[in-house]
Protein backbone atom coordinates (compact mmCIF):
# COMPACT_ATOMS: atom_id res chain seq x y z
CA UNK A 1 0.00 0.00 0.00
CA UNK A 2 1.04 3.53 -1.21
CA UNK A 3 1.66 6.17 1.33
CA UNK A 4 -0.94 8.30 -0.31
CA UNK A 5 -3.20 5.13 0.07
CA UNK A 6 -2.42 4.38 3.92
CA UNK A 7 -3.49 8.43 4.64
CA UNK A 8 -6.64 7.61 2.81
CA UNK A 9 -7.69 4.55 4.46
CA UNK A 10 -6.87 6.35 7.85
CA UNK A 11 -9.17 9.48 6.57
CA UNK A 12 -11.66 7.00 6.58
CA UNK A 13 -11.33 5.14 9.77
CA UNK A 14 -10.70 8.08 11.49
CA UNK A 15 -14.05 9.97 10.20
CA UNK A 16 -15.95 6.27 10.41
CA UNK A 17 -14.99 5.99 14.42
CA UNK A 18 -15.89 10.05 14.77
CA UNK A 19 -19.53 8.82 13.38
CA UNK A 20 -19.62 5.41 15.72
CA UNK A 21 -18.81 7.79 18.10
CA UNK A 22 -20.51 10.65 18.21
CA UNK A 23 -22.53 10.19 21.35
CA UNK A 24 -19.65 9.98 23.48
CA UNK A 25 -17.57 12.40 21.60
CA UNK A 26 -20.51 14.58 22.01
CA UNK A 27 -20.99 13.68 26.08
CA UNK A 28 -17.11 14.55 26.27
CA UNK A 29 -17.46 18.13 25.41
CA UNK A 30 -18.29 19.39 28.51
CA UNK A 31 -17.44 23.68 28.67
CA UNK A 32 -14.58 22.92 30.95
CA UNK A 33 -13.37 20.27 28.44
CA UNK A 34 -13.67 22.86 25.44
CA UNK A 35 -12.40 26.10 27.67
CA UNK A 36 -9.39 23.60 28.20
CA UNK A 37 -9.11 22.58 24.46
CA UNK A 38 -8.90 26.68 23.67
CA UNK A 39 -6.16 27.54 25.69
CA UNK A 40 -4.16 24.65 24.67
CA UNK A 41 -5.34 25.43 20.89
CA UNK A 42 -3.95 28.63 21.21
CA UNK A 43 -1.02 27.56 22.58
CA UNK A 44 -0.20 25.22 19.90
CA UNK A 45 -0.89 27.74 17.13
CA UNK A 46 1.43 30.74 18.93
CA UNK A 47 3.94 28.05 18.88
CA UNK A 48 3.38 26.68 15.53
CA UNK A 49 2.78 29.42 13.56
CA UNK A 50 5.48 28.53 10.39
CA UNK A 51 4.50 25.10 10.08
CA UNK A 52 1.02 26.14 9.54
CA UNK A 53 1.30 28.60 7.47
CA UNK A 54 3.55 26.55 5.38
CA UNK A 55 0.71 23.58 5.61
CA UNK A 56 -2.12 26.00 4.46
CA UNK A 57 0.21 27.42 1.73
CA UNK A 58 0.43 23.76 0.68
CA UNK A 59 -3.14 22.27 1.19
CA UNK A 60 -4.92 22.80 -2.30
CA UNK A 61 -1.81 21.27 -4.20
CA UNK A 62 -1.59 18.41 -2.36
CA UNK A 63 -5.22 17.63 -1.93
CA UNK A 64 -4.96 18.17 -5.73
CA UNK A 65 -3.14 15.00 -6.00
CA UNK A 66 -3.97 13.02 -2.77
CA UNK A 67 -7.26 13.20 -3.78
CA UNK A 68 -8.74 14.87 -6.23
CA UNK A 69 -12.49 13.76 -5.51
CA UNK A 70 -11.88 16.29 -2.18
CA UNK A 71 -10.05 18.75 -4.29
CA UNK A 72 -12.92 18.93 -5.85
CA UNK A 73 -15.22 19.95 -3.37
CA UNK A 74 -12.59 22.07 -1.38
CA UNK A 75 -11.61 24.48 -4.88
CA UNK A 76 -15.41 24.94 -6.13
CA UNK A 77 -16.05 26.51 -2.15
CA UNK A 78 -12.86 28.59 -1.85
CA UNK A 79 -13.56 29.63 -5.56
CA UNK A 80 -17.45 30.50 -4.41
CA UNK A 81 -16.23 32.08 -1.60
CA UNK A 82 -13.95 34.27 -3.09
CA UNK A 83 -16.24 35.33 -6.38
CA UNK A 84 -18.68 36.14 -3.65
CA UNK A 85 -16.77 39.13 -2.94
CA UNK A 86 -16.41 40.33 -6.73
CA UNK A 87 -19.33 43.06 -6.63
CA UNK A 88 -17.92 44.49 -3.85
CA UNK A 89 -14.11 44.63 -5.00
CA UNK A 90 -14.73 45.67 -8.38
CA UNK A 91 -16.76 48.45 -6.97
CA UNK A 92 -13.85 49.09 -4.74
CA UNK A 93 -11.58 49.13 -7.61
CA UNK A 94 -13.81 51.71 -9.75
CA UNK A 95 -13.85 54.41 -7.26
CA UNK A 96 -10.03 53.94 -6.82
CA UNK A 97 -9.79 54.73 -10.02
CA UNK A 98 -12.21 57.80 -10.68
CA UNK A 99 -15.32 56.60 -10.38
CA UNK A 100 -16.76 57.58 -13.45
CA UNK A 101 -15.85 57.63 -17.52
CA UNK A 102 -12.60 59.42 -17.93
CA UNK A 103 -14.56 60.87 -21.33
CA UNK A 104 -17.98 61.33 -20.06
CA UNK A 105 -18.50 61.13 -16.46
CA UNK A 106 -20.57 58.58 -16.64
CA UNK A 107 -20.85 56.71 -13.23
CA UNK A 108 -23.04 53.94 -13.17
CA UNK A 109 -20.74 51.11 -12.29
CA UNK A 110 -22.95 48.61 -14.47
CA UNK A 111 -21.80 51.28 -17.46
CA UNK A 112 -18.22 51.19 -16.63
CA UNK A 113 -15.15 49.25 -17.45
CA UNK A 114 -11.38 49.19 -17.25
CA UNK A 115 -9.25 50.59 -20.28
CA UNK A 116 -5.72 50.17 -21.12
CA UNK A 117 -5.07 53.91 -22.27
CA UNK A 118 -2.59 52.39 -24.81
CA UNK A 119 -4.03 49.88 -25.88
CA UNK A 120 -2.14 46.01 -25.49
CA UNK A 121 -5.24 44.97 -23.43
CA UNK A 122 -5.50 42.08 -25.93
CA UNK A 123 -2.19 40.77 -24.06
CA UNK A 124 -2.85 40.95 -20.51
CA UNK A 125 -6.60 39.59 -21.21
CA UNK A 126 -4.53 36.71 -22.43
CA UNK A 127 -2.49 36.40 -19.03
CA UNK A 128 -5.24 37.14 -16.74
CA UNK A 129 -9.05 37.05 -17.13
CA UNK A 130 -9.85 40.91 -17.99
CA UNK A 131 -12.16 42.05 -15.53
CA UNK A 132 -11.48 38.88 -13.59
CA UNK A 133 -11.07 38.80 -9.74
CA UNK A 134 -7.31 38.77 -10.13
CA UNK A 135 -7.00 41.50 -12.32
CA UNK A 136 -9.56 43.88 -10.07
CA UNK A 137 -7.18 42.86 -7.22
CA UNK A 138 -4.01 43.91 -8.85
CA UNK A 139 -5.51 47.22 -9.41
CA UNK A 140 -6.51 47.46 -5.92
CA UNK A 141 -2.81 46.36 -4.79
CA UNK A 142 -0.85 48.49 -7.41
CA UNK A 143 -2.34 51.62 -8.73
CA UNK A 144 -1.52 51.64 -12.26
CA UNK A 145 -1.20 54.88 -14.37
CA UNK A 146 -2.07 52.61 -17.71
CA UNK A 147 -5.51 52.08 -16.40
CA UNK A 148 -8.16 54.53 -16.66
CA UNK A 149 -11.95 53.91 -16.36
CA UNK A 150 -13.90 54.52 -19.64
CA UNK A 151 -18.29 53.96 -19.68
CA UNK A 152 -18.84 51.21 -22.64
CA UNK A 153 -20.07 53.70 -24.68
CA UNK A 154 -16.75 56.25 -25.05
CA UNK A 155 -14.68 52.61 -25.19
CA UNK A 156 -16.21 51.13 -28.07
CA UNK A 157 -16.54 54.50 -30.13
CA UNK A 158 -12.77 54.74 -29.96
CA UNK A 159 -12.72 51.44 -30.90
CA UNK A 160 -15.11 52.05 -33.99
CA UNK A 161 -14.25 55.80 -35.02
CA UNK A 162 -10.86 55.69 -33.24
CA UNK A 163 -11.96 58.77 -31.49
CA UNK A 164 -15.35 59.50 -29.32
CA UNK A 165 -18.08 61.86 -30.21
CA UNK A 166 -17.43 63.72 -27.19
CA UNK A 167 -13.64 64.56 -28.04
CA UNK A 168 -14.80 65.99 -31.21
CA UNK A 169 -17.38 67.92 -29.47
CA UNK A 170 -14.45 69.42 -27.27
CA UNK A 171 -12.34 70.32 -30.07
CA UNK A 172 -15.25 72.40 -32.12
ZN1 LIG B 1 -18.25 57.79 -21.27
ZN1 LIG C 1 -16.84 59.84 -24.63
Amino acid sequence: MSEEEKKKKLREYNTLWKYENRERIKASRTPEAKARHKVTAKLWKESNKEHIKEYNAGYGKRLRTEDPERYKRYYTTQNAKRYARYPEVRLAAIVAYGGECACCGEDEPKFLAFDHKNGGGNKERKKASYGGMSFLESLLKTKREDIRILCHNCNLARGFYGQCPHELKDNE
